[in-house]
């Protein structure tokens, strides 16, 4: 079957990438294969579009020779893979359309990775918490050593809690403390790119020799490493050399080395070798720290108020809490007028929106804990001290006013007790309001943070 019609080819492509899809995994199929189109198969020739160059390069070098053997199974006759990158989506493609314009293969300078460096990522700038303070202590001794502290340094966290801002305070440290060290700081991406492009060919500068007199290799995100092929394996020699010859490698992902998709046991192992340093998501108080460290080279004077009620409020991430911050600061120097708790939440009604939660006990009563530092086992015991007491009198109080449960259920949620108790937590938390203003704006910020 050399020719086929064209129902018939989609027909086969289509059980081509589910057969495709079992035999390299999820992860692996979705960064890659499922961003090919369909273009066409003529005379022992598949072609087939890309997103990228990155994307045409690494399919090419990894799974042409797969997705060849699964066609054949099929009866289809192919002798070539032939990909070519478009600029518009793949999904519009059409099969059998016309030469798709190849684009001109990207310029890259490895070196250029070092000047990606952004400005505001020092460490002076990194206001360091619970959550992130074994990985702050490892980057700064990474980043104080004359030889590799530790070696990998590998650092995980989720998204935007600060795993690039510390790798480029490393960069920067070293580059003003040991200026003559040279210090490459890639993406995974970009790092795979160039790997691949130096296996395939392979007459160009040789991968090894690119990085061969750097002191200190940063590959920033390797969750995008993944896949199972004899790349793997050729950046495990590569990482070896680098480890061996004495160079510093950090690295980041967002899972720990033993949780990394599709990448080899014995590359998983190694990788975990050095220092191993997770950054934990934020606390209330981390992130009242951040905004007030921000809000600091702000002009406009934000009230205290408005940061407690953003770092109540906005819990997902670094990077939202500064991004939410920088609207209020924009719409107050743009539109004018005074930088408060309600203008904050119409500002950044959307964004709160998508943080936004029906009404429980159980949220109330998280929310309460982070903000007054109590366990939530304190707050449904019955010990006295002080302020777990005034925790517990505000998450009833708040129960109470912001969701429909009857008191004695409320009463039940917080360790079995009475519903005279709850009246009477009501009751001291009304008074105590009237008595005491930054009582009463505690209770004004955990009662917005909460509202819909
Ligand atoms: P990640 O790489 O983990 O996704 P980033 O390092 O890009 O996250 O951080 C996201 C944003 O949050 C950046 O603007 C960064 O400066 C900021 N940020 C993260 N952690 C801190 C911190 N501890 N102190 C100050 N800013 C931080
Ligand atoms: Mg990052």
């Amino acid at each position: 079957m050399s020719n086929i019609t064209e129902e018939k080819l989609q027909q086969v492509w289509k059980e081509t990438l589910a057969d495709v899809k079992k035999e390299v995994g999820e992860g692996v199929f979705n960064n890659w294969l499922s961003r090919l189109g369909l273009i066409s198969l003529e005379d022992g020739t598949l072609k087939l579009s890309a997103p990228s160059n990155f994307v045409k390069d690494n399919v090419s070098w990894r799974y042409s020779d797969l997705l060849k053997k699964v066609l054949t199974s099929y009866g289809c006759q192919v002798d070539f893979v032939s990909i070519d990158v478009y600029d518009n989506n793949n999904a519009e493609i059409t099969k059998h359309s016309k030469e798709p314009p190849s684009k001109s293969s990207e310029n890259l300078g490895v070196m250029k990775g070092v000047s990606g460096l952004d400005k505001r990522f020092t460490f002076k700038n990194f206001v360091v918490g619970k959550s992130n303070e074994l990985a702050y202590a490892a980057a700064m001794r990474v980043a104080e050593s004359e030889t590799p502290a530790y070696n990998p340094f590998f650092l995980y966290g989720g998204v935007g809690l600060g795993k690039t801002h510390l790798m480029h305070a490393i960069a920067w440290h070293l580059k003003e403390t040991q200026p003559e060290k040279k210090v490459v700081y890639v993406s995974a991406e970009k790092f795979m790119y160039l790997f691949i492009r130096s296996l395939r060919f392979k007459d160009a500068l040789s991968f090894k020799e690119m990085f061969r007199n750097v002191d200190v290799l940063m590959i920033d995100d390797v969750q995008f490493i993944g896949g199972k092929d004899t790349t793997q394996e050729e950046f495990f020699h590569t990482f070896n050399d680098l480890v061996d010859n004495n160079r510093q490698v950090i690295l980041s992902a967002d899972k720990s080395p033993s949780n990394l998709d599709g990448v080899e046991d014995r590359l998983k192992s190694r990788l975990g070798w050095g220092l191993v340093a997770d950054i934990h998501p934020t606390n209330y108080e981390l992130r009242l720290g951040i905004l007030q460290s921000k809000a600091k080279r702000h002009k406009p004077k934000i009230p205290d108020n408005v940061l407690e009620f953003l770092a109540v409020k906005i819990t997902s991430n670094i990077r939202e809490l500064e991004g939410a911050l920088n609207r209020v600061v924009a719409h107050a120097t743009l539109v004018g007028g005074d930088i408060t708790i309600d203008m904050a939440q119409e500002v950044l009604r959307d964004l709160l929106r998508s943080n936004e939660r029906v009404i429980t006990i159980e949220l109330i009563q998280r929310k309460v804990c982070e903000f007054y530092n109590v366990k939530l086992s304190d707050l449904n015991s019955s010990r006295r001290l002080k302020n777990i007491a005034i925790a517990r009198h505000v998450a009833m109080y708040l129960s109470k006013e912001l969701t429909k449960r009857s008191l004695p259920d409320i009463g039940r949620n917080f360790g079995g007790k009475d519903h005279s108790t709850v009246i009477h937590a009501v009751k001291r938390v009304k008074e105590e309001m009237l008595k005491d203003r930054s009582f009463e704006n505690d209770v004004e910020i955990l009662t917005k943070s909460l509202e819909n």
